[in-house]
């Protein structure tokens, strides 16, 4: 039976900040010798870069297997062992030498044939190999934390988060504070309002001193945190922290949360101004308000006008406009920028058409990238040919090798990047069609606060001067709107034809 040395190591320096620690590595290894049935005799562990040769405690294991009392080791990668080629010929001469009969890793398959020793040494000598791993190795480490109990998140309300042991801690100033409101919440004699002043009393407020918003009242409340458990992606784990309250508690709690916790509706506020906020003064620039008049008749009646509140240019409107007026012209906008049915199809139709023809192109230049990754492929492979046959120098084969990796990487993102968002514009040509007609029945339906949020959407600089309502439409709203009106009726009669060419000219 093979014995195997764990060895580990983890540097201090920047560039190794997201390899996995020590500890991690450790327990990810002896997890896979108990998987896989190999007999650890001694676990070494080092925190030293290994850029440079000289590790003592490398040096060391190697010694003990150069006298014999192992013949195999397990590291998390090659790149723990050497990153340097002393270090690395070391160790591939030890297994020539059949010294080493076996090289674990969980990241990296070996075997100790001229293939794998050449892949060992590929792996030893690139200095950047460790980025490929970076993503795995850091999803390892979230995984060890989470097997230790530790929730890599922002501490819940009562607790904190200690910088230094990375560890999830009990506040002293809000704590039991925290536990007083759980419990009683619990007692099922608060609704959700009446807790939130509780709490403002005592003061467990928000970032800005105000009270805290009732959806992170609740999310407190159904939080597992608080009896020792915590979430992540969706699966409650085991925390390592102390906790607030026991279980049946906090099934009380959420029994009351069910019974009582419905945030009351919110008493309907005063009526307000329908078009506030929609425009400003043509003249000043200043925001059109709004009042309600109550004329001798008894109706009532809302004006929008302008504050006048500039100080350093008098403005001399001085016009009420009623909200009926106002409102029509807010219709007669979103009229203006409509699309009527009959040219609704035809542009689809034409759209259909540019589809088919866009599909054709695009899949010809998907078709073309592809060809060119798969040719890039077969050259790393001849180019591997090439350096096992030794035909090439390693400082040429890994020279030429990067290259070609960096160009391959390069049109991959290109085909990605073009399969996510080659049609976009199509997409949003079609959404513009259909919105543009279903501004028609907005205006039919006399929907005020819906053609409102639309002009706002399609319009910017709304002004109001001498009682009339003026929008600068964006671009292709702008097409529309500047429509001749015998055109658009054209466009909209039943005999609207193709010789309306103006509609094409989009
Ligand atoms: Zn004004």
């Amino acid at each position: 039976m093979i014995k195997y040395f764990i060895y580990c190591r983890k540097s201090s320096e920047d560039e190794e900040r997201q390899v996995l620690s020590i500890e991690a590595q450790l327990a990810e290894l002896r997890e896979f010798a108990k998987q896989n049935g190999l007999f650890i005799v001694r676990e070494y562990t080092e925190s030293k870069t290994a850029k440079e040769p000289g590790r003592e405690i490398f040096n060391q294991m190697l010694s003990e297997i150069e006298k014999g009392n192992a013949e195999g080791i397990l590291a998390w990668n090659p790149d723990r062992l050497a990153r340097n080629s002393v270090d690395g010929g070391r160790v591939i001469y030890l297994v020539d030498t059949l010294k080493i009969r076996s090289l674990k890793f969980p990241t990296f398959w070996f075997e100790a044939t001229p293939q794998g020793k050449f892949m060992l040494s590929v792996a030893f000598g690139q200095a950047k190999y460790y980025t490929d791993n970076l993503r795995e190795n850091i999803l390892r480490g979230i995984r060890q934390k989470i097997r230790r109990g530790e929730l890599s998140a922002k501490a819940p309300l009562g607790y904190f988060n200690e910088p230094r042991l990375r560890t999830i801690e009990p506040d002293k100033k809000t704590f039991n504070k925290v536990k007083e409101i759980l419990r009683a919440f619990a007692t099922g004699e608060y609704t959700l309002t009446k807790i939130q002043s509780k709490m403002f009393s005592l003061g467990l407020v928000g970032k800005t001193g105000k009270p805290l918003h009732l959806s992170s009242i609740e999310h407190i409340l159904k939080n597992p945190f608080y009896y020792g458990h915590f979430q992540y992606r969706g699966e409650l784990h085991q925390g390592s922290h102390r906790p607030m309250i026991a279980k049946k508690l906090f099934d009380q709690i959420q029994q009351a949360l069910k019974d009582n916790g419905k945030p009351r509706k919110k008493r309907k506020e005063k009526k307000e101004f329908l078009f506030l906020n929609f425009a400003r003064c043509g003249e000043c620039g200043y925001c059109v308000t709004a009042d309600r008049k109550i004329k001798k008749s008894g109706r009532e009646y809302v004006y929008y006008f302008c504050t006048r509140k500039s100080k350093i240019q008098k403005c001399s409107q001085h016009r009420f406009l009623r909200e009926e007026h106002f409102a029509e012209q807010v219709k007669e906008h979103c009229q203006k920028v409509s699309l009527p049915d009959v040219w609704r199809e035809r542009y689809l139709d034409k759209l259909k058409m540019w589809e088919n023809e866009n599909r054709q192109t695009s899949d010809l230049f998907a078709q073309n990238l592809k060809k060119e990754i798969s040719a890039i492929k077969a050259k790393l492979e001849r180019l591997t040919d090439a350096y096992l046959a030794e035909t090439l120098e390693l400082a040429e084969f890994q020279q030429t090798k990067n290259a070609l990796m960096a160009e391959k990487k390069t049109k991959e993102e290109k085909l990605s990047d073009f399969e996510r968002k080659g049609n976009h514009w199509l997409e949003l040509t079609r959404n513009w069609i259909i919105e543009a007609n279903q501004a028609k029945n907005l205006a039919l339906q006399e929907n005020f606060s819906e053609m409102k949020n639309f002009l706002k959407k399609i319009g910017s600089n709304r002004r109001l001067a001498a009682g009339k309502l003026e929008i600068d439409f964006k671009k292709p709203w702008q097409f529309l709107a500047k429509l001749p009106a015998e055109a658009r009726a054209a466009g909209e009669g039943e005999a609207a034809t193709a010789s309306n060419s103006i509609w094409w000219t989009m």
